[in-house]
């Protein structure tokens, strides 16, 4: 049974595409998923260096967001400042030409002017948007909005759809569904998890699974990364974490870096029955871990990647169709294996959101 998986062409590719800092995605290669939720960039906590002058509203918390910053949180930066005023490409990376931006931005209203995007300057750069409204500060909440897994086109009309999805968020962060886009709002689609459950939160039945996996012959999960290195996030450590309660971690390089996912019951729960159910000898090569398309249920701990069937590599004579059909059979939707783009060494099975 390997305990090393071997690279894929694709994983390598993308930890590639990760570490050169691409943030858009192609959806087509992409190693599945439909939506997807870019996580606060910012691991540092929200303190702003800026001055206090128009502090964000209480009970909403801010990503703080500096130079080296990738993500759908930087990409809503990035409109929020043409909106206001500012020229600067709309890529999705802090680089040196936003850190100008900002600052420029930052002087204009009066604020420190550091670079650094903290709670006071989010504060003045959210606009308050409600149905009917149009340009950049639009496409900026669309942004995150489709990053919030909200099929939105990101277009700057704040048409039926964009109030529909504005609500969708609301009601999951625990907010006033009433379309309009608000500091709390704001909040809410720049620091997912903040007004919502803890995807951390210990789950008895989670753990469970987790530690049942963790002691089933046969299951065998990878201790390192095909494209990277971070042992935090490997697919082991994903399930270790998961047994002890906590969040599965992300991968440092991924679109969703640093963050923790609960894995979702049903993946956990497919996984031991393509062994118990099915006879399959698996080895999973990432869940969480590693650098997949923005859009992956990876990232929703809905997924999980397989390279190894029956002791045989996927592409070298594993039965990968047996193992698919076993997937869907325990309720996977997004099946995906040699044949598809993007799979030829591996197998992808991803339950519905
Ligand atoms: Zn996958």
């Amino acid at each position: 049974m390997p305990t090393r998986p071997t690279p894929t062409a694709r994983h390598a590719r993308t930890a590639r595409r990760g570490r050169m800092a691409a943030v858009a995605a192609v959806a087509a290669l992409a190693c599945a998923g439909l939506v997807t939720v870019n996580a606060a960039t910012a691991s540092t906590p929200a303190t702003d260096t800026s001055t206090a002058r128009a502090a964000a509203p209480a009970a909403t918390s801010w990503p703080t967001l500096q130079a080296g910053a990738r993500g759908a949180e930087v990409t809503a930066l990035q409109h929020l400042l043409v909106a206001g005023g500012r020229s600067v490409a709309v890529d999705g990376e802090f680089g040196p030409a936003t850190a100008q931006a900002v600052k420029a931005f930052q002087k204009g209203e009066g604020l420190a002017v550091d670079g650094i995007v903290g709670p006071a300057t989010w504060g003045e750069l959210v606009p308050t948007l409600r149905q009917g409204a149009r340009g950049p500060a639009v496409k900026a909440a669309q942004a995150l909005l489709k990053s919030r897994g909200q099929s939105v086109a990101v277009d700057g009309q704040f048409g039926p759809g964009t109030a529909a999805a504005v609500k969708a968020v609301q009601k999951a962060s625990g907010l006033t569904a009433d379309g309009v886009v608000g500091p709390r709002s704001w909040s809410a689609l720049l620091s997912p998890g903040s007004g919502t459950p803890d995807p951390g939160t210990p789950s008895g039945n989670r753990a469970a699974l987790a530690e049942k996996i963790l002691g089933t012959g046969g299951i065998t999960l990878a201790t390192v990364h095909p494209g990277g290195t971070h042992a935090g996030s490997t697919a082991r450590q994903n399930i270790v974490d998961t047994a002890a309660g906590k969040g599965a971690l992300t991968s440092p390089w991924s679109d969703r870096p640093n963050q923790r996912v609960a894995l979702d019951t049903r993946m956990l729960d497919g996984l031991l029955k393509l062994r118990s159910q099915y006879g399959h000898r698996v080895s999973v090569s990432e869940i969480v871990g590693g650098d997949h398309s923005s859009n992956s249920r990876h990232y929703a701990g809905l997924s999980f990647d397989v390279n190894y069937i029956d002791g045989r590599h996927v592409g070298e004579g594993a039965p990968h169709r047996d193992l698919m059909a076993a997937c869907r059979k325990l309720g996977a939707t997004e099946v995906l294996g040699p044949g598809d783009a993007g799979h030829s060494r591996h197998v992808h099975c991803g339950w519905p959101r």
